[in-house]
């Protein structure tokens, strides 16, 4: 078998040199670590539908922090504030159910430093989940095996920082729920239509039921002192402060599930990538036996409206209703694929299926990430392409100074102010660089340009470290 790192693929329906590692970086290689089926990856139901159920009232509650989103973003800035300031109250209110969703996800070194600044105790969880990634098989649409790649070659030019965690983006996102004093952290609902309202001292916010709520109450009315924007890539908050409109398409779609492995089609620790004209599929193992795929189709103009307004789109999620079927759609977009990848798909269960757009926002229209009492992290702030693999270490920093300036400012709009200009200078040249290898890709250059100038950036922001949050 042929060793090569750079290979001649399709993709997005243009022969370019692509190096397959690198094909959907933010997903891959296998794992190794021991651990049992989807359920050693659930969020625990018990423990999240309690803190879920809180009655819905038309009684105003007051808050000091309400973040909008229970994302990697929003849940780490909840315990870092919690952890710096416990007098203060934080509510964090996500749309979806917490379930295992998503596929695979890196924690750069500097993000792993910055989650071990907000604190320590969460960032051991998470480098608890981490599974090496092995070497990645890439097959053509015959089945045959046309390359392999170091499943490490993400993360190995930046090996001197410090580790970095690899692992199923449920892994993530529960570790950071489990961190949380209880009470922080309530899911179905989500931000109103109505934009929130600066009312002087503090802001007032609509929160909706987003799911089948067993009190069958539809809204309750929030006053906080700060809003934080963490609701993601298609944040409704910074539409009701900034109003600029939505963010661009890459042109793409990306399926990503979680099933218990197929043994029939995926080899335990295996890792592997179909490469095919215009699409892609990718496999990978975590905990022995969870099995992620991501899928890759090109997203044509005229369906992006299916995507829009809805971040990530599940069969179930949220109770709201997928205006289509992702499982279905995803199937007939691998119709003609080797059995394999056709039979992994029909073998996932369809609520375990969600379907997104891949966008970014141009860093030069991203100059404002906040105003008065709100502001925005993460994916919200400032959405670049997953090409540096960098969304959510980038979020998790975020998190870090949003927390250190409410320490040191209160929760006031001086705090998020301080918080914008301390960020902003770091935040976005990565978001410029990603978006750049984009269009340059689109433009036809080969890909990714690995020049001087980029890894001397890219070395200069994941190699930086973090003074620990001051606690009280
Ligand atoms: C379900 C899901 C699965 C993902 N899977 C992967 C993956 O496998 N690999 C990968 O690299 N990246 C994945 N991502 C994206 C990745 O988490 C982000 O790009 C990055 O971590 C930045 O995180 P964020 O918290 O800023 O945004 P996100 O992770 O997008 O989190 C935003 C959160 O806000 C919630 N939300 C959105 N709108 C509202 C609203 N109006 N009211 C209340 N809540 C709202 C969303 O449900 C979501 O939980 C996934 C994101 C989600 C939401």
């Amino acid at each position: 078998m042929q060793s090569v790192p750079l290979q001649t693929s399709h993709f997005l329906g243009q022969q370019r040199l692509v190096r397959t590692a690198s094909l959907l970086r933010s997903s891959g290689g296998p794992g190794q670590s021991a651990g049992g089926h989807l359920a050693g990856v659930g969020i625990n139901a018990a423990a999240t539908a309690g803190r879920a159920r809180v009655s819905m009232s038309s009684a105003v509650e007051k808050v000091d922090v309400a973040i909008i989103g229970g994302g990697p973003g929003g849940l780490a800035t909840a315990k870092g504030i919690t952890r710096a300031c416990p007098e203060l109250k934080v509510r964090v209110f996500e749309r979806a159910k917490l379930r295992p969703r998503g596929a695979s996800v890196f924690v750069m070194p500097n993000g792993m430093h910055a989650l071990e600044a907000l604190d320590p105790e969460t960032h051991a969880r998470v480098l608890a989940h981490h599974s090496p990634a092995g070497a990645t098989v890439t097959r053509n649409m015959a089945g045959e095996v046309i390359g392999e790649a170091g499943g490490d070659s993400v993360a190995a030019p930046f090996a001197s920082y410090g580790p970095c965690a690899y692992l199923l983006w449920a892994s993530l996102q529960k570790a950071l729920a489990d961190s949380l004093p209880e009470g922080v952290l309530e899911t179905e609902v989500r931000l109103g239509d109505s934009p929130p309202r600066d009312e002087g001292d503090h802001v007032r916010l609509q929160i909706v039921s987003a799911g089948r709520r067993p009190d069958g109450a539809a809204a309750k009315e929030i006053e906080a002192r700060v809003v934080v924007g963490a609701d993601g890539n298609q944040s409704q908050l910074r539409q009701h402060i900034l109003g600029d409109g939505p963010s661009s398409s890459m042109g793409v779609g990306l399926f990503r599930a979680l099933l218990p492995r197929p043994e029939k089609w995926i080899a335990p620790n295996s890792a592997t990538i179909w490469a095919g004209p215009k699409q892609a599929f990718r496999t990978a193992v975590f905990q022995g036996d969870v099995a992620t795929w991501t899928g890759i189709v090109p997203w044509p103009a005229e369906e992006e409206h299916l995507l829009q307004g809805r971040a990530y789109i599940a069969a179930n999620d949220a109770g709201e209703g997928a205006r289509f079927s992702p499982k279905e759609r995803c199937l007939r977009a691998f119709e003609h694929w080797p059995d394999a990848v056709r039979g992994i798909i029909a073998a996932t269960d369809a609520d375990s299926i969600l379907v997104h757009g891949q966008n970014y926002r141009d860093p030069d229209r991203c100059t404002v990430w906040g105003r008065g009492r709100a502001t925005l992290v993460g994916d919200a702030a400032h959405l670049g392409t997953p090409l540096l693999g960098q969304g959510t270490s980038q979020a998790l920093e975020d998190a870090l100074e949003l927390s250190r300036c409410i320490h040191a400012h209160g929760a006031t709009s001086s705090a998020l102010r301080a918080y914008e200009r301390a960020r902003q200078p770091l935040a976005q040249p990565i978001q410029a660089i990603s978006v750049d290898l984009f269009k340059r890709f689109q433009a036809g250059e080969s890909f990714p340009p690995d020049n001087e100038a980029r890894l001397s950036i890219e070395h200069g922001f994941v190699a930086r470290s973090f003074r620990p949050l001051p606690v009280a």
